[in-house]
């Protein structure tokens, strides 16, 4: 028996949520707010009423205590504003296309107190967990960055290292802040050329995976990797063996332009 969405099903004695996959609704999308992204909020909503969704959820970037070159996040004023902003067009847009305001927590293992305190002070309809920095002796290095000099300072460190750092983060992250989304969990280094995981980082991800099953956290299937790689993060193996935990998957473009809401996602049937 398929289980219909949102029902309560009882498996061998312990309560799950069963949901589907929907592709209609885009759960991770960006705005001008965070400061490498174009186009205000309701550009994102009116393309996703283009698209035919019936879901935006806008999941702005928080980091704390980062040391980088520019600003990548949203400061306290402007997330006061996101949300303003965010009820004005929920109300505007009734009865169109429901619009969601969540939150893409960027991990900072010195600052789990701060992120936290953060968190409580609104309402998000998501919140999802990230790790986009990594400390060095000289200030943060993006993991996620195309720009030459990250990636020269990652090979600097070492590959391996910085994966494995990065799924190190990713686990404490889980145990520690209060996440119900995971985003785009194999994207580190995604800009450098060949890369590839070794055992230990697949015996990591393993561990990822099953943190985020114990806790009943969502993996998000994030298809900005399509054009990288022609492959959503995670890759299509990750998340068959995802689907087989039985985690929730839910779909993010990580549009950081209007257009780009909804992309590829034709390409998600075959995880249906
Ligand atoms: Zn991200
Ligand atoms: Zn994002």
């Amino acid at each position: 028996m398929v289980p219909s969405p949102g029902k309560f099903l009882s498996v061998k004695g312990i309560k799950t949520v069963a949901s589907a996959f929907d592709i209609s609704v885009d759960g991770h999308v960006h705005t001008r707010l965070c400061h490498h992204a174009s186009g205000e909020m309701e550009d994102y909503v009116l393309s996703a009423i283009q698209r035919g969704l019936s879901k935006i959820i806008f999941l702005e970037h928080y980091e704390s205590g980062i040391s980088y070159f520019q600003s990548t996040w949203l400061n306290e004023d402007d997330f006061a504003y996101y949300h303003e902003e965010g009820r004005r067009l929920r109300q505007k847009y009734r009865g169109g296309i429901e619009i969601g305001l969540g939150i893409e927590v960027g991990f900072n293992p010195d600052r789990i107190e701060r992120t936290r305190d953060f968190i409580q002070q609104y309402q998000w309809d998501r919140i999802a967990l990230s790790y986009h920095y990594l400390k060095t002796p000289h200030g943060h290095v993006n993991m996620v960055s195309r720009r030459q000099d990250s990636i020269d300072r990652m090979v600097a460190i070492g590959i391996d290292r910085v994966v494995s750092a990065y799924f190190a983060g990713l686990l404490q992250g889980i145990k520690e802040l209060p996440a119900e989304v995971v985003c785009h969990v194999d994207a580190v280094l995604r800009h450098y050329p060949g890369l590839s995981f070794n055992e230990q980082h697949h015996a990591q991800l393993d561990e990822v995976l099953e943190r985020i099953k114990e806790k009943n956290i969502a993996l998000e299937v994030n298809t900005s990797g399509f054009v990288h790689r022609n492959e959503p993060y995670p890759s299509f193996s990750l998340l068959q063996k995802a689907k087989k935990m039985g985690i929730r998957l839910v779909a993010g473009s990580d549009a950081h332009r209007p257009e780009d809401v909804g992309r590829y996602f034709d390409r998600l049937a075959v995880l249906l």
